[in-house]
This record gives structure tokens, sequence and C-alpha cells, in this order.
């Protein structure tokens, strides 16, 4: 059993996908086509006080995605292959994924977990560890591999095998500068004497600043920021340093984690911060910058190791994740602006072309 945080209220609802109207008229519709007959011509408009709001955007990718692995791959690879067109598959595996031969069978093993006939693709990653080598980097590259993600050792779920010193992968590091390869960073210390909720904050200035010093040129995405501190180092960094921001994120501050009891199905890393910073990551995704993109970070676990003694850090949202971003973006009257964030910029930043689906959502009253 997987399980997710349960929403309710006045939300935004996916209603289904279609082809763009510059690829004529075919439908590619998951929704029975009365549904989507209503909103085919919607934009951002609302409709009167009476009718549902309704939305149309290219259809989005998930830059950071967790889709675990064996069995639990029938049950999550087809939920983000439901709305999004391409993904970002994180390599926190365990094993976890640091060869090329590992990754191109874990994309095999994601495509036979799809439906017949999905159009999803998987773009894989290498997990960067103290001893990947350059040539391991050419190699991923000449094969399609999309980024090298970089956890710092113990900084979350399976990252044991992380690097432990920036020093150490240094070779590694210089040739994804040189073949332009991303470099996706978990953001955070992982010394206990830092203060838990300061772990980005910290990481910010004594790892990733002196990385770049160094590598100038070294495309990174600075994953699932959560503080002001990301928000406005990344606004303020050249157009190679860009950032993902998940839905709980947007939506959430840490009082989230505590309202009546501890609530675990709250707990993500990087944890969520105090209010102030809420506000700065949701005003930096909601800009219109081309530095922030949409990456869900869901995160399956199994329920009994999410309500345990010690639970598991990770929010699984892939199913509902983008009605979560089109709630965010609309509390700030932004809902102009979710296209870029969702379905734009991301591919521009990896040098790919926008999908050409549009998916339609609607605001009506739900429960999720
Ligand atoms: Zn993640």
């Amino acid at each position: 059993m997987i399980t997710h945080s349960a929403r309710q209220g006045s939300g935004w609802s996916i209603l289904g996908l279609s082809l763009s109207a510059t690829r004529g008229r075919q439908h590619h519709s998951r929704q029975p086509p009365s549904r989507l007959a209503s909103t085919s011509q919607a934009t951002a408009q609302a409709q009167g006080t009476d009718a549902p709001r309704t939305l149309s955007i290219l259809q989005p990718d998930d830059w950071h995605l967790h889709l675990r692995d064996g069995a639990g791959l029938h049950t999550t690879a087809p939920m983000s292959a439901l709305h999004f067109h391409r993904a970002i598959i994180m390599p926190n595996l365990t094993p976890p994924v640091t060869t090329t031969d590992q990754a191109l069978a874990y994309r095999q093993r994601i495509q036979a977990a799809l439906p017949s006939g999905s159009t999803f693709q998987p773009l894989m990653t290498l997990y960067l560890t103290d001893s990947t080598t350059a040539a391991e980097v050419q190699r991923a590259h000449d094969a399609g591999i999309t980024a090298f993600k970089l956890y710092p050792a113990g900084a979350t779920t399976n990252s044991d095998s992380g690097v432990t010193e920036l020093r150490k992968c240094w070779e590694a590091l210089d040739a994804m500068a040189k073949c332009r390869m991303p470099l996706l960073i978990h953001g955070e210390v992982t010394d206990p004497a830092i203060d838990f909720f300061d772990r980005e904050k910290v990481f910010i200035e004594t790892r990733l600043k002196p990385l770049l010093r160094q590598l100038p040129d070294l495309k990174v995405v600075l994953e699932h920021i959560t503080t002001k501190d990301a928000a406005d180092f990344v606004m303020g960094a050249p157009a190679n340093v860009a950032a993902t921001v998940t839905p709980q994120h947007m939506l959430l501050n840490r009082n989230a984690l505590f309202l009546g009891g501890l609530r675990p199905h709250s707990f993500c890393l990087p944890i969520l911060k105090r209010e102030e910073h809420r506000r700065a990551v949701l005003a930096s995704a909601t800009s219109g910058s081309p530095k922030f993109f949409l990456g869900t970070d869901s995160a399956p676990h199994p329920r009994n190791a999410k309500e345990a003694s010690c639970g598991c850090a990770g929010i699984f949202s892939a199913p509902i994740a983008l009605a979560l971003y089109a709630e965010a973006f609309d509390s700030v009257g932004a809902l102009d602006k979710l296209e870029g964030f969702a379905s734009r910029h991301g591919p521009a930043f990896y040098g790919l072309p926008p999908n050409t689906l549009q998916l339609h959502l609607v605001s009506e009253e739900c429960q999720l």
C-alpha cells in the first residue's frame, strides 16, 4: 500500500489530455470526450460565478521523480504516465544506479511496467559516488543518460553510497562540465552539528558556491528547494543554474508536521520550512523565471514505513501533483505562469522540445 497526504476543499482536478490544436483535432483522451469538450477552448479563464474555472496547458514533464523498482513500478510508472510525458528518474535504488548499464536496464523495467501504447519517456540519471570516473560520465553521455544525481552521503532515502566529499569526484564533475551534462543536487549538508532546518542554507554556502566557483560552466539543478536562501541564490545565479520545486514546498510550511500531532505523511527531505521560506519559494516558482520548473519529488513508501517510530522521508504526490501545483499558482493569482513552470522551462533547460499535447484542468470542490 502506497500512501499520500489527504487534502480536501476547493481544488483543481485534471480533466484529461488531448492533442494540441496545432496538431489537428484527433483526441488522445483519458476522460470521456464529453467532459473534455467543455474545456477545449479554455485558457486560464473564469467562466462566471457558477461555471467551474478551467485551464489548459501544454502537457507537463516531471523533472524529479522516484519510481522505485520491482513490483511497485507497475503502480508508480502508470500513475506518472497519466499526466506527464517525460520524467527525470532518480537513481537511489538499492543498490543505487551507478553505471550506464544499470540505468539502461532500469529504463527497460520502467517501460515494461507502462500500459501498452504509453508514450511516457523515462529520462535516466546516474548516482554519483566518490569513485565515479570521467570515463563513466562519457559513457553515460554517449548512451543518452540525461544527468547525474549528487546525494551527500546520508542526506536522504538510500543515500548511504553518496558523495562524502566533492573533491573525491572532481574528475567526474569536470567531465560533466565539459560535456554539458547536468548535475542534479540534493542540496543539504549532513553534519549532525548543523541544525536540521539549516542544512540547505549551509550547503549552498559551503558546498555549492565553491563548486560553481571552480566549475562555473557546470549545469546544475538545485533540486526541491525549500528556503528563501535557495530561491534567492538560484534567481541570482547564471543561466546554467536552475531549481525544481515540489508542490508540498509551495503549499505547506513546517507547521504541517505537527498539526494535532506528528504527521508522518508531511515528512520529506529537505524538510518543510518556516512560512517566510514557503512564501519565497512560491514567489520564485510563480515569478515566470525560466530558472524554476516542476519537479514533484514524488517518493512512494509503504504505509508501514511512513507510519513508524522512525518513519522515512518522502511524499507520494504523483497522481495529484498537477492539481496541487495549480492550487499553489492560483493562491497567488499566477495561473498564467503555470504553463511556463510545468511545461516550458524544464525542456528549455535540458535542451528538449516542449510537448505538444494539451492538459486540461478544472477547479471544483473535491477531496483528494
Ligand atoms: Zn528526491
